[in-house]
């Protein structure tokens, strides 16, 4: 008799493995996605004919092996040449983003800033970063978010590039509380030399203008699947699941979902920061400088981040789509990352047993989970069963 999986959520993660346990011929595999459609934000829709995704989901990686992975469901554009930029408000500028010592000289207060870059800890000034993990020592030695930045690039830049900014993104007035940081800097403090935002990984965006969608839909080829329905609680000693008000046993669930909600909220409510999106047709070809994928917005306005969604789909239109994202407290996409809501997340994965895996940027509640690392933990979780 074969033995039975549950995949809780149709996103990244839940549609790697529904994909890899179909290859499994000893289990039969159900996936159940609340919503009606799979891949969550990474899934493309279209606006006046423009492809639009949640927000910029390209795929960035150090792992080769993903990569190779998910080009040969959908072969990906290597987009080395993409840039960031942040607007300082103070300033009146655009700058680039990693902080740019080049930029140094056009900025109205650069010999402060180079005097405290010049005192500064090489180990942290000059420090590079990998995209998912940080560096142990620097993580160790820094005290905190704020901390962090402080000792890698100086007070003056701190409070340009990354004060408001992080306080707008985690909706704190306190960025001493976030204590997990070294993803921040997208790779290094200062950058030197090259301005693309990602010259030592790899940066990758589908060809086809549906982006990942086929990604999505050999997902939903691949194992029963489940629209407009949720999963709201499990049993985590017994291995069941309340779905449609009837319980059922698994060998394996495969969750990718809020784990508080799972559990009942029994060791309180986990904290995520959600996203509102307001999508912009403006009458140019283009709205940002060539290479420049997105732009963050240092300052009082309260969005985050343009994206102009063409440089990624490479979408030919006389006008163009943006979108400008606000943090919000609807909905439960950005892991917080404080020690006291991770130190919450820990007791719930502690409260289930070994045949319950909690998986992606929401499952396993760490920020630091980008596409690349939601298909290596599915991979990782089904290859082990
Ligand atoms: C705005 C934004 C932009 C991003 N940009 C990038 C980027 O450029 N590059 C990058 O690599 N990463 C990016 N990320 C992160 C990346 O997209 C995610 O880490 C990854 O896609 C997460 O996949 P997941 O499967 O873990 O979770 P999700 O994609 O969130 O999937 C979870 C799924 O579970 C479903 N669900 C929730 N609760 C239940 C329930 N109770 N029962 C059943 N189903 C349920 C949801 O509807 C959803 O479909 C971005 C994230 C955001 C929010």
């Amino acid at each position: 008799m074969s033995k039975k999986a549950l995949i809780i959520g149709g996103g990244t993660a839940g549609c790697t493995a529904a994909i890899e346990m179909s290859k499994k011929s000893d289990w039969s595999t159900i996936l159940v996605e609340k919503g009606s459609s799979l891949g969550a934000g990474v899934s493309t829709n279209f606006k006046a004919g423009h492809p639009y995704t949640y927000g910029p989901r390209h795929f960035l990686s150090h792992n080769e092996e993903v990569f190779k992975y998910l080009n040969n469901i959908v072969p990906l554009r290597r987009c080395k040449e993409h840039q960031f930029t942040s607007f300082i408000e103070s300033d009146s500028q655009f700058y680039s983003y990693p902080i740019h010592e080049d930029d140094f000289d056009k900025m109205p207060d650069s010999r402060n800033i180079k005097e405290e870059i010049s005192v500064l800890d090489e180990k942290y000034k000059n420090a590079e970063f990998k995209l998912t993990k940080g560096e142990e020592r620097l993580e160790e030695s820094a005290n905190n978010y704020e901390d962090f930045w402080i000792k890698s690039v100086g007070n003056t830049l701190y409070n340009k590039f990354i004060k408001s900014y992080t306080n707008k993104m985690w909706q704190t007035n306190d960025n001493t509380i976030i204590d997990d940081f070294t993803w921040s800097p997208k790779g290094v403090a200062i950058k030197k030399g090259p301005r693309e935002g990602w010259d030592s990984a790899i940066s990758a965006y589908p060809y086809a203008l549906n982006g990942y969608n086929d990604f999505f839909a050999l997902a939903g080829k691949s194992v029963k699947t489940y629209f407009n329905t949720s999963v709201d609680k499990i049993n985590p000693k017994t291995q069941e699941a309340l779905i449609n008000n009837q319980w059922e046993k698994y060998d394996v669930i495969i969750n990718t979902t809020p784990i508080d909600h799972l559990l009942e909220y029994s060791f309180g409510e986990l904290k995520y920061i959600g996203r509102d999106i307001t999508f912009l047709i403006l009458p140019v070809e283009f709205v940002l400088p060539k290479d420049v994928y997105f732009t963050y917005y240092c300052g009082s306005e309260k969005y985050t981040r343009v994206v102009e969604y063409k440089k990624f789909t490479q979408y030919k239109s006389p006008h163009t789509l943006i979108s400008l994202e606000y943090p919000s407290s609807r909905g439960r996409l950005y892991p917080m990352p404080t020690e006291i809501e991770r130190e919450r997340a820990k007791k719930y994965f502690d409260s289930v047993n070994d045949d319950f895996y909690s998986i992606g940027r929401i499952g396993a509640f760490n920020y630091r989970y980008d596409i690349d690392d939601a298909i290596e933990q599915a991979i990782k979780v089904t290859k082990s069963l």
